[in-house]
């Protein structure tokens, strides 16, 4: 199926070429343009003339949240004021907010790879768009309404909350398109449900800005809204980078397809900083290859995910990510594996018979020095204790083959480990 706004890159190799150039571009760009970043290449001794081929990327320095918070209110700007006509800022609780400036072209450029996002999500310009997240200085809206304008369809910028006019809207206006949180879809399909508007609405697809949806929490508001599993779409986003639209997840859903033609993404070892193998666990780090007024170099963004290193059905040679599996900043070593609390979540949700509470206890046995884990997991509620071993030996089975290490596994009473309504702490790490 031909796409609108798709890139106009045909094989790897001509995405691969305008790569290059973006990147090329944008490290001329910030070392003219910021000092900030000139400081950080002349400290790392690199001239933007070392840039020939894609992997000389390694030779850049990083940017980090720090970069941010230091060049507050105005981080990382590379272009003077008179080219900025936007700011937009995160809505961060601690600390100062992150605020990035756009220039025009920045804004323009969102609103297409924004277009590309619904055309993934296989609307047309017939769709009526009913766009429930939040307008204001944070991204959301506004990345929703333009790409919406851009891409050709209509929009209903309505915002978040008000579920009878949200309601009423569907009703009325033969909404066929609702873009909000995925709790709130939950509650948009709770509400569909109970008013008995199920069949009675044109409503057919569901796009959920920054939480991602879970595959219950999908089923069920599946079955309550009436719109089919594969049509609800997860679109990632950040303020550093634009913000929501950045990519998705198309009807296939076998992973984000994300807009390499406008940023690099690298998939590092947190602790060395090394890429890791295609399809590993790794801290993702971005390069933007157009972006004007605060463009990033190598941006730490602490979110672990893996590449999925496969050609999705659809046919796009845009390259996929998983979901996001957690910060980096909860990793821990074990046996030189680099361990993320949020993957063993992972795999244990897909393990049935287990609950969602567990603890990971390190420790090192005195006589060899050897490091041992233990793995502490609740069973369900409705299991019995005669199926723990089996239990036992599925969890141990599937933690050795997806992470490569062997541990012990104790399945616990359900209800037995602690909770807490703020962070739970899952790592106990007793070594020295
Ligand atoms: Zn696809």
């Amino acid at each position: 199926m031909e796409r609108t706004f798709d890139t106009t890159a045909k094989t790897e190799k001509e995405l691969q070429a305008l790569q290059l150039e973006g990147l090329k571009w944008t490290v001329n760009h910030v070392y003219n343009g910021s000092e900030i970043y000139r400081n950080k290449f002349d400290e790392k001794g690199v001239k933007p003339g070392d840039i020939k081929v894609l992997d000389d990327i390694r030779k850049l320095p990083f940017t980090t949240s720090t970069d941010l918070k230091d060049g507050y209110p105005f981080p990382l700007r590379s272009v003077p004021f008179e080219k900025v006509v936007r700011i937009h800022a995160s809505s961060g609780t601690t600390g100062k907010r992150k605020v990035l400036c756009y220039s025009a072209k920045d804004v323009d450029d969102w609103a297409e790879m924004f277009a590309r996002c619904y055309s993934y999500a296989d609307c047309t310009a017939e769709d009526r768009i009913q766009i429930a997240v939040g307008y204001g200085v944070w991204t959301a809206g506004w990345g929703f309404q333009n790409g919406c304008e851009r891409f050709g369809a209509m929009s209903i910028p309505i915002g978040p909350g008000n579920t009878d006019m949200q309601c009423q809207f569907l009703e009325d206006f033969g909404t066929t398109v609702l873009c909000c949180t995925a709790s709130m879809g939950l509650l948009m399909a709770e509400e569909i449900d109970q008013r008995g508007l199920k069949g009675k609405i044109a409503l057919r697809k569901m796009i959920f800005g920054s939480e991602r949806a879970s595959d219950a929490m999908r089923t069920r508001i599946s079955e309550l809204s009436g719109v089919s599993f594969d049509q609800l779409f997860d679109i990632p986003g950040m303020t550093e980078l634009y913000g929501p639209g950045t990519g998705l997840d198309c009807r296939y859903h076998r992973g984000i397809h994300y807009w390499a033609d406008y940023y690099i993404l690298e998939i590092l070892n947190p602790d060395t900083l090394e890429p890791v193998q295609p399809g590993e666990v790794g801290e993702m780090v971005v390069t933007t290859l157009k972006k004007e007024a605060a463009p990033l170099i190598r941006y730490r963004t602490r979110d672990l995910t893996r590449l999925i290193p496969e050609v999705c059905p659809c046919g796009s040679i845009m390259p996929m990510h998983d979901r996001i599996l957690g910060r980096s900043d909860d990793m821990f070593i074990y046996k030189a594996v680099n361990i993320y609390p949020s993957h063993i979540d992972q795999i244990l949700s897909n393990i049935k018979g287990v609950g969602s509470e567990y603890q990971i206890v390190l420790f090192r046995k005195e006589e060899r020095g050897k490091d041992h884990m233990t793995l502490r997991v609740e069973r369900l509620h409705d299991s019995h204790h005669h199926e723990d071993k089996h239990l036992g030996k599925a969890v141990e089975h599937a933690i050795k083959k997806q992470i490569l290490v062997s541990c012990d596994v104790e399945i616990v009473d359900h209800g037995s480990l602690p909770r807490s309504e703020r962070k739970t702490k899952r790592v106990f790490d007793n070594r020295d």
